[in-house]
């Protein structure tokens, strides 16, 4: 038995308190506990270990909780036209503009566009204000980004938006598909559980159907890189060959579902060696993961954004889906089709209506039986009885007028909208613009004419839903920051400044929480999959100490302790009219766009390990942004060759729809040889907040999927052009640094903060001499500017009184310079003649020739971990034991394994053979 002190105790002994929450980033929902000192302040973040999510883990990005919760850039009070107001006075305006647009032009002439940050309270008011009382659908969600064609595919096949399975599956089944994800990097505290599972359960297989060669590789047993956007093709090659093999399971599609033979007729032409060109892999690889699937019990397809995001995403999530009941690994133990999310409440959304094709508790449009109950439940004056204006189309509709009012929750569809030029001309043409968020500065938020200050994380108070239907409590913890109110309290003051008196008197997030889960069993009878009877009438009490549980939750329990559901359709009853599945005929069509001569790569994009969204808020510590710091365009060496690209070279992305002449988006050149040939990848993070020209969501169009509107996000065809500079380097200094001050020096520029100030990598056509002009113009209280010059490069120092402030250096060609040499330097006051030798001359110390930092938690870097690599340390835990690298939130044990198997030696270092045949055993 453990004789350490519990968590509760170390905090009693500090006179401390400690509370828990829920991370506020991705679709796993971890449980966060978090230590709050004698003045409220937090001193500690960890995970939960009774949280079923996380049990005690942490990804980098939620243990770096504390660094990221600063009031540094938060909006503190209400603005109009820029000008600070006070709350009356929005709030009146806002009401006032939206009910002048209605009256004049129809409830449909306004939008909400909301958020999956947002919690289930905050949503329910939101969804409850547009479709009950303002009586139009027109309410989207960035979920309609993310996760629409899973949600389309679910209701399909099972006539509602059930995901069937749970964390647990992940971890007891035999075969994991993993498609269209890098579940080690976006979802980093489910991929550490299904490493581990495979750790214990060496039998069980991982296949990766992804193009490109990710972290999450690194466990697969397969990789099968297909082409992009054939996967639908995939699953119904599979379909064949386990019509061909005898691997139906007839008694399940006989007693359980419908429409087997469609199915069985699209997939008539579908042979492997079809499939295989089709999907360009190879017939073996093909044909040992069909066998794979065919032979093994227990399997769970999990996906993510690359099925999702677009054309043919919801019969990509369809065809999956197909596979699972035509063999009958569904609504078992380790088996089925799971969807996985991406923002942390996009479930909670889905449950209250935040998406414009359904109405709240999973109830929908175009069912009039529905409409009549949430309108009898809402008691409300109107329900509307056509789906409302799904993302794209709704820019679209701000676009040509027809919207004229919009109103934006913690959301910055600038950065992730496709067609930012598009959602910028909207923006700019709209008669009102609200925007309510907890920072102060954004893309969107530019756009905004009455900005509305939210509280964040930390501060919110309400539950979200996390991949596995598991309802937790987000909990506030803090006071404001500011002026700032939560969404819910803001909803509900307009709500009733419109003249909705009744509907929205809500004085807590238990009270809306109370109606929300009443409205669930309201009519329900069992017709309905969500389900909260069994935690309807919480008093506070038992509200604030809600224990994670995933829905339904019925009555089977009791207020003490309601009973959860695990998973799902584990009687083969389903919600649609016959009660069984419905098999949906999906045949493979390409993506929307196609390279051509004139623009021969597809662009795909994703997220990077540290980095959440629009990086408001991890991009705000050194911390997260220390393992990737800036965007950057991966390409495979043989295409980078052909173009005469070398590393760290600036390419323009043209798309057709782009004016040519702008230099809209301009990214770094990364070799890098995961990617296929002709196929590119670059991160969603960056904005014009913090670059010149990395918003990527530019080179993206308006094409989305039919049936779910999710746009295709990860398919654009783009051409590469080098733009040449005069001059590429870097300049550390010891302060934040305006947008509009950087575009007076530099053509192109990416600002990432660092320990001791803001870190800038620039181009630029400017001379040195003007490039010195800015420096001392702009920075005049600096008393001493040192500088050195050679053919190949510059470099110029400013100190104050004694201390080094700045540091600058420029090359001809590019320039990348160790963080963690200039941060040792930066702000010293007895910088020595050595140091400012070795600054000037742009050469590190030996010491500070780390690399690429691997692992943030102990900074880590490539060059020292390779090191140990090639000196025989050929294990994850070995690296972890000697350099500690791993050992804390794991975010970076898929790294560190890619390390190793591209640096193991062939031959290893004497002595070291005995050590390596120890650890495998
Ligand atoms: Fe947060 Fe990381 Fe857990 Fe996601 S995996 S919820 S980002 S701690």
């Amino acid at each position: 038995m453990s004789t350490s002190p519990s968590k509760v105790e170390q905090a009693k002994v500090c006179n401390a308190s400690l509370a828990t929450t829920t991370c506020p980033y991705c679709g796993v929902g971890c449980g966060v506990d978090v230590t709050l000192d004698t003045k409220g302040n937090f001193s500690s973040v960890t995970g939960s270990s009774d949280h079923p999510a996380n049990f005690g883990r942490l990804c980098v990005k939620g243990s770096k909780l504390l660094e990221t919760n600063s009031p540094e850039g938060r909006l503190l009070t209400p603005t109009i036209m820029g000008e600070q107001a006070c709350w009356e006075e929005a709030i009146e305006h806002v009401a006032k503009k939206f009910n002048e647009v209605i009256a004049e032009h129809g409830a449909d002439s306004v939008a909400f566009y909301v958020s999956g940050q947002l919690l289930t309270e905050d949503y329910y008011v939101a969804n409850k204000l547009m479709k009950g009382y303002i009586g139009s659908a027109n309410i989207d969600t960035n979920s309609r980004l993310c996760m629409s064609s899973a949600v389309a595919a679910y209701k399909r096949a099972f006539g509602a938006d059930a995901v069937p399975c749970c964390y647990e599956d992940l971890e007891q089944t035999e075969l994991l598909v993993l498609v269209g994800s890098n579940a080690a990097w976006t979802h980093p505290v489910l991929f550490q559980r299904i490493e581990r599972a495979k750790k214990i359960s060496p039998d069980m297989k991982v296949v990766i159907v992804d193009p490109r060669r990710t972290a999450s590789a690194e466990l697969a047993d397969l990789h099968l890189a297909i082409k992009p956007g054939t996967d639908v093709a995939l699953f119904n090659g599979l379909i064949h060959y386990l019509w061909s093999e005898g691997g139906l399971d007839r008694d399940y599609i006989n007693t359980y579902t419908q429409g087997f033979d469609g199915v069985l007729e699209s997939c008539e032409t579908s042979t492997l060696i079809e499939t295989a060109k089709t999907c360009d892999v190879s017939e073996s690889d093909l044909s040992n993961f069909y066998q794979l699937f065919l032979h093994t019990d227990k399997v769970v397809t999990a996906y993510c954004m690359g099925v999702n995001q677009s054309t043919s995403g919801t019969d990509k999530a369809n065809s999956i889906i197909n596979c699972h009941l035509a063999s009958g690994k569904m609504g078992k133990e380790g088996s089925g089709p799971f969807s996985l999310t991406g923002q942390p409440n996009a479930m909670g959304g889905r449950e209250v209506g935040g998406l414009a094709n359904m109405l709240a508790c999973h109830m929908d449009i175009d069912n009039p039986d529905h409409r009549h109950t949430v309108q009898t439940y809402w008691d409300s004056p109107s329900i509307p009885t056509k789906v409302g204006l799904k993302a794209v189309d709704m820019f679209e509709d701000i676009n040509q007028g027809k919207v004229k009012a919009v109103w934006i929750m913690a959301t910055n569809p600038m950065v992730s909208m496709p067609n930012r030029q598009k959602v910028a001309d909207a923006l700019a043409k709209c008669e009102l613009v609200v925007v309510s968020d907890c920072v102060q500065k954004n893309d969107t938020l530019d756009y905004a004419h009455i900005a509305l200050p939210a509280t964040g994380w930390s501060e919110k108070d309400g539950t979200v839903t996390n991949t596995e239907r598991r309802i937790s409590r987000q909990r506030g913890l803090m006071p404001a920051t500011g002026e700032a109110k939560h969404d819910w309290q803001i909803i509900c003051e307009v709500a009733k400044a419109m003249g909705f008196d009744s509907g929205f008197n809500f004085s807590k997030p238990s009270e809306i929480f109370a109606e929300y889960t009443g409205l669930t069993s309201f009519n329900n009878n069992g017709t309905r999959d969500l389900d909260l009877s069994g935690l309807c009438n919480l008093s506070d009490k038992d509200y604030n100490r809600l224990k994670p549980i995933q829905w339904p939750v019925t009555l089977g329990g009791n207020a003490e302790q309601p009973k959860g559901t695990k998973r799902l359709f584990t009687d083969g009853q389903f919600y649609t009219d016959s009660g069984k599945a419905q098999f949906i005929s999906t045949s493979y069509t390409p993506p929307e766009q196609l390279t051509c001569d004139d623009f021969p790569f597809v662009l795909n994009s994703g997220r990077v390990r540290d980095q959440w969204h629009t990086m408001t808020r991890t991009g705000k510590t050194a911390e997260l942004t220390s393992h990737i710091g800036r965007p950057y365009l991966a390409i495979h060496a043989k295409d980078a060759d052909k173009l005469n690209l070398k590393a760290n070279d600036l390419v323009k992305l043209n798309a057709a729809h782009l004016t040519s002449g702008d230099l809209t988006v301009c990214l770094p050149v990364k070799i890098d040889n995961n990617q296929r040939q002709g196929e590119l990848f670059a991160p969603i993070h960056w904005s014009a907040s913090n670059s010149s020209s990395s918003n990527i969501a530019a080179l993206y169009t308006d094409a989305n999927d039919n049936i779910s509107g999710q746009p295709e996000l990860k398919h654009a065809v783009v051409s590469l052009e080098k733009v040449e500079f005069a001059y590429q380097g870097q300049l550390f200094v010891q302060q934040n640094l305006s947008i509009t001050l950087l575009k007076q020096a530099f053509e192109y520029f990416v600002t990432t903060p660092f320990e001791k100030g803001t870190l800038v990598c620039f181009a630029t056509n400017k001379d040195l001499t003007a490039l010195r002009t800015w420096l001392v113009n702009n920075f005049p209280l600096f008393e001493e500017w040192i500088g050195a010059n050679s053919q190949v490069f510059s470099s110029t120092c400013g100190l104050r009184e004694g201390e080094l402030v700045l540091s600058m250096g420029t090359t001809n060609t590019s320039l990348e310079l160790d963080q963690n040499w200039i941060s040792s330097l930066i702000g010293e006051q007895n910088v020595n003649l050595e140091q400012l030798h070795g600054l000037l001359n742009l050469q590190p110390d030996e010491s500070f020739k780390q690399g690429k930092l691997i692992c943030s938690c102990f900074k880590v870097g490539e060059n020292t971990i390779i090191d140990a690599i090639k000196q025989g340390n050929c294990s994850v835990d070995g690296l972890g034991a000697t350099l500690k690298c791993g050992t804390n939130c794991g975010s970076c044990k898929s790294e560190l394994s890619q390390l190793i198997t591209q640096h193991k030696p062939s031959k290893l270092p004497v002595g070291q053979e005995q050590l390596i045949t120890l650890e495998a055993v």
